[in-house]
């Protein structure tokens, strides 16, 4: 029996009955709840939801009917006034000069399939439904359970703001404040995503693609680009797509992109979460939003006489939970017996066998208490999905990239696009906290690529692919200085956001081995 939040629906929906099942899909706080509360809703106002994948206009038409069945909700209709200002930007349509709502949006004949409900795979997903294509994402969790707390670039703040994010979340980004939980972040663009008709299925893997196959008759294709997925049986394998964006995190499964490696010093990172009980002493405790050795050699200097610790930096924010991020000198996780033996090998050195648990507990517990100058009252660690103490030693001495970020593959005439976003793409450098600043500059740089190769029918991909690629040139480089002040004229059009942009870095001929024409399966 479904949880239908309480309203009875034999009786007539009432404009009260919408509001509460709109209330408590904004209140969801699970992937679960989010999605059984949304099908509730959408039930009620006689929405199906997902949208029809046969039918475009099923897709496009989703957001505005699903906005005039809950124009007597104030709360509702105040998110959707937010969130028109951004559905209805003009370079989301076919023609930007005869736009108006209604009017046909540019990859409304596209099907997209997105691999990865994390914070930049969900961000895409928004994008690309306003654009009007057919967009699916597919996550293998059902959980969203990271406490890591993420630092913000300012254009991320103004951009998560003018969608909506503080009607889901309204201690988003409150005052100075500029970070927020990963977890919190995918719920406020799960929600959105779910607004704009975007489909979103928990619980199933991508594995790897299924090139289209051949009629009997014919040099055509039967059957589009599909996807394997784990469960095998499950109905995602008939979706056929003609975009498909690698979003599952630095393990990217999509194949067929070339990866660089940056290779600094040894770099071990500690993250650590502690309960937050929200009493007034934790509220009086002031964060650290980045403390590194060169800027406070006195500090770190202190913390090594008085406990023995040795770090290079260390970030302290406050929310949800109290969460630590340092990074520690392997010498020193050696003499504390955190590392149990001094391996060269990092792979050796930071295996889970070679790590004592209790003495990392310890550790963060101890760096945690000094630099917090003792005020926060208890330190009881918060619980991550496995249920364990939410603790983790990870190694960032070797961060990988794309070499491109995108490709063609084709196969009996059938073309399919591949993209990499976020983590994929671009491993970030915690510490500049890059993760998402340039994970989101991407989401919008793939769908301005998508959007000209719909417009242009197909007929000019190397081009297209080639100011793809002069494009992800400069985005490495992108700091919050260098790209552009105004954040809120940020649109998919580069030239909104970077500055000294040449589109024409690279050349449709350097770019012909990113067409695979021999896709075969
Ligand atoms: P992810 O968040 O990794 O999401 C990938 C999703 O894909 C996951 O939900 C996963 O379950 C799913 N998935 C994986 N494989 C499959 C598959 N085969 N099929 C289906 N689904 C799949 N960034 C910042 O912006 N600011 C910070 O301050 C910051 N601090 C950081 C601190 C640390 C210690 C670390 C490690 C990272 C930090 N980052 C920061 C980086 C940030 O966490 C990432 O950039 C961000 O989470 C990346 O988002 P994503 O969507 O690319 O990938």
């Amino acid at each position: 029996e479904k949880d239908t939040g309480g309203i009875d629906k034999n009786i007539k929906m009432t404009a009260e009955d919408s509001t509460k099942l709109f209330e408590n899909f904004v209140q969801a706080q699970t992937c679960i709840q989010v999605i059984s509360t949304f099908q509730n809703l959408c039930e009620a106002v006689a929405l199906q939801y997902p949208p029809s994948q046969s039918s475009s206009s099923a897709q496009c038409s989703f957001y505005p009917r699903l906005k005039n069945s809950l124009s007597s909700s104030w709360r509702a209709k105040s998110l959707f006034g937010k969130l028109d200002k951004r559905y209805l930007c003009k370079e989301y349509f076919a023609d930007q000069r005869l736009y108006k709502s209604g009017s046909r949006r540019a990859a409304e004949d596209l099907k997209v399939l997105i691999i990865g409900a994390g914070p930049c795979g969900l961000r895409t997903a928004i994008e690309m439904a306003c654009l009007g294509a057919k967009t699916v994402v597919v996550e293998k969790r059902d959980t969203f359970s990271r406490n890591n707390v993420l630092h913000l670039w300012p254009y991320i703040i103004t951009d998560l703001k003018t969608l909506g994010a503080k009607k889901f979340y309204g201690k988003f980004c409150a005052g100075a404040i500029d970070h927020i939980s990963i977890r919190q972040l995918q719920l406020i663009l799960l929600k959105i995503a779910l607004i704009l008709g975007v489909e979103v299925v928990f619980n199933v893997s991508f594995e790897g693609l299924c090139p289209p196959t051949q009629t009997e008759a014919s040099q055509t294709a039967n059957k589009g680009w599909t996807a394997r997925v784990s469960p095998s049986n499950h109905s995602l394998r008939n979706y056929e797509f003609d975009v498909v964006v690698g979003a599952d995190g630095k393990r990217n499964t999509l194949q067929g992109f070339k990866r660089k490696e940056f290779r600094g010093k040894l770099a071990i990172g500690l993250t650590v979460n502690f309960i937050n009980r929200h009493t007034t002493a934790e509220a009086k405790v002031e964060e650290i939003s980045g403390v590194a050795y060169i800027f406070n050699q006195q500090f770190f200097k202190d913390l090594q006489s008085e406990t023995g610790i040795d770090l290079e930096n260390i970030v302290y924010y406050k929310g949800e939970t109290h969460y630590f991020v340092m990074t520690a000198k392997k010498h020193s996780l050696v003499s504390k017996g955190v590392l149990k033996q001094d391996y060269d090998n990092t792979n050796e050195l930071l295996c889970y066998n070679n790590i004592d648990q209790e003495e990392l507990m310890k550790y963060a517990k101890e760096a945690a208490d000094f630099s917090t100058r003792h005020q926060l009252p208890h330190l009881d660690f918060a619980i991550n999905q496995y249920g364990q103490s939410d603790i983790a030693l990870f190694d960032f001495t070797c961060m990988y990239a794309a070499e491109n970020a995108a490709l063609f593959r084709e196969t009996y005439r059938q073309k399919l696009l591949c993209c990499l976003v976020g983590d994929s793409l671009l491993e970030p450098f915690w510490p500049m906290g890059t993760g998402c600043a340039r994970g989101f500059l991407a989401a919008f740089d793939l769908v301005w690529m998508t959007k000209q190769l719909a417009l242009k029918n197909n007929k000019v991909e190397l081009a297209v692919l080639a100011e793809r690629e002069s494009i992800y040139r400069v985005l490495h480089q992108t700091t919050p200085q260098n790209t552009m002040k105004n954040h809120q004229d940020y649109t998919i059009a580069p030239s909104t956001r970077y500055a000294n942009l040449n589109l024409k870095a690279v050349t449709p001929s350097q770019v012909k081995p990113l067409f695979d024409t021999e896709a075969t399966p």
